[in-house]
């Protein structure tokens, strides 16, 4: 058999990344959607901090909200494949917007669909996949960070309900903006010792409120980030996902989808920024000649490129074999951050120097996203985190080196 042309080589080595029809049709409307919708206010909402809540209901209304939701429930009923697509094209223009998105699609509604009952899937999940409530996850404490299993938030069962008390901070989505409380959440609590249990907390319940607001972070400004603050808030036993003491389970699980796609926004990130300095060192010029003609440029913009394409890689080969519902895909989940995230800062950062000075000012897109990337070395488990479970996974199991 003769060697297939260049094209037709390039063309089956991009099944990877679309593997069937409906994901290459993904990626066309996704890319549509985010020139047409996502660029034009992008910037805007970096520099004002401010979340952009009719445009997470235009998403919506296209069903990216609820990606990976049944369609019984209102959502789309796609792969993880789908929902990596999603983040990374997001990101290719505006991460901190697609930071809010996975929050409530992956942390929230993906969790809930997996983890909760048919009561509570049918009550919620139409109108977190509509967008009409945006939802997050509550894991992390001012105290309790990488070590979550000592968190301290409490829930102490009283009858038919549970009594919550604790502080959860750096939440996505949070508030919709410093007034507004997000609509609903998935709360870890301590049930008992060494028992974790997630339950349901929505707007409304007393006791529940939004605590300190924060704002001036380095990156993802078009998120918003909060503090809550749980005081004696009473928690029907409904509410609760899963049976007692299944809450650490439940939250390895979302955490293996959660990497995954946060490096999927490193993806988009490292795309974009390609993009900016190939374009750039063809049109700046310096001794006569355009700076691509410096070896040194094309240092920075092979070895990104590389890198790039490596990361992709790895996060669609991962994304092809992750299951939704399983759990047990944590080495991959945590490989693909690790490798993605410094990839993407990797690339921010060369942008930033192919592009010299104009790269350093705000009205370069690069200056933003160099920003952002630095969240994805820290959010959803620090690179710290990934490399002690990487290490424990194939200390247990050298076999999974082999790979799937
Ligand atoms: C913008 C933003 C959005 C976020 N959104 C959410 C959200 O929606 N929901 C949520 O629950 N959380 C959220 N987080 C929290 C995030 O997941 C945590 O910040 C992260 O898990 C790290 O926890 P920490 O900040 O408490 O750091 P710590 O755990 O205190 O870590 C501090 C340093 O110590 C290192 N370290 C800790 N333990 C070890 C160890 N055993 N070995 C080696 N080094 C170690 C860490 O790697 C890090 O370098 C968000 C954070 C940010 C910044």
């Amino acid at each position: 058999m003769s060697n297939p042309a260049p094209a037709a080589r390039i063309a089956s080595a991009s099944s990877l990344f679309h593997p069937t029809e409906e994901h290459a049709l993904l990626d066309e409307t996704l890319r549509a959607f985010v020139e047409r919708e996502v660029e034009p206010q992008a910037a805007e909402h970096d520099r004002s901090e401010a979340f952009n809540h009719i445009l997470f209901r235009k998403l919506g209304d296209l069903g990216f909200l609820g990606v990976t939701i049944p369609e019984r429930f209102g959502g789309a009923g796609l792969d993880a494949v789908a929902a990596v697509q999603l983040m990374e094209v997001l990101s290719t223009s505006d991460p901190g917007f697609g930071l809010a998105v996975l929050a409530h699609s992956i942390l929230f509604a993906q969790n809930l669909a997996v983890n909760g009952n048919d009561e509570q899937r049918g009550r919620i999940l139409p109108k977190a996949s509509s967008g009409e409530w945006i939802g997050g996850m509550c894991m992390t404490e001012p105290e309790v960070g990488t070590d979550v299993i000592a968190m301290r938030t409490t829930a102490v069962r009283e009858g038919e309900h549970y009594r919550l008390n604790g502080t959860k901070t750096f939440i996505t989505n949070g508030g919709i903006d410093a007034e507004t409380l997000g609509d609903v959440f998935i709360v870890y609590a301590a049930t008992g010792e060494r028992s974790i249990s997630s339950f349901l907390v929505e707007k409304g319940m007393p006791g529940f409120c939004l605590g300190q607001k924060w704002t001036d972070k380095l990156g993802m400004r078009a998120s918003f980030t909060a503090e809550l603050v749980f005081e004696d808030v009473q928690v029907p036993v409904a509410n609760r996902l899963g049976k007692e003491g299944e809450g650490t389970i439940h939250m390895m699980r979302n955490l293996e989808i959660e990497r995954l796609t946060l490096a999927a926004q490193a993806l988009g990130i490292a795309e974009r920024c390609l993009r900016v300095m190939v374009e750039y060192a063809s049109e700046r010029k310096s001794f006569g000649v355009p700076i691509r003609e410096h070896g040194q440029i094309q240092r920075h913009i092979a070895e990104c490129f590389a890198e790039y394409r490596a990361a992709r890689t790895y996060v669609y080969d991962t994304a092809r074999r992750l299951s939704l519902t399983e759990t047990g895909q944590r080495l991959d989940a945590d490989g693909t951050k690790l490798f993605a995230s410094q990839a993407a800062k990797r690339a921010a950062d060369a942008a930033m120097q192919v592009l010299g000075g104009n790269g350093y000012m705000g009205e370069y897109v690069v200056q933003r996203l160099w920003r952002d990337a630095k969240l994805l070395e820290i959010g959803g488990g620090t690179l710290e985190a990934h490399h002690k479970n990487i290490t424990k996974d194939l200390s247990r199991d050298a076999s999974l080196l082999g790979g799937g």
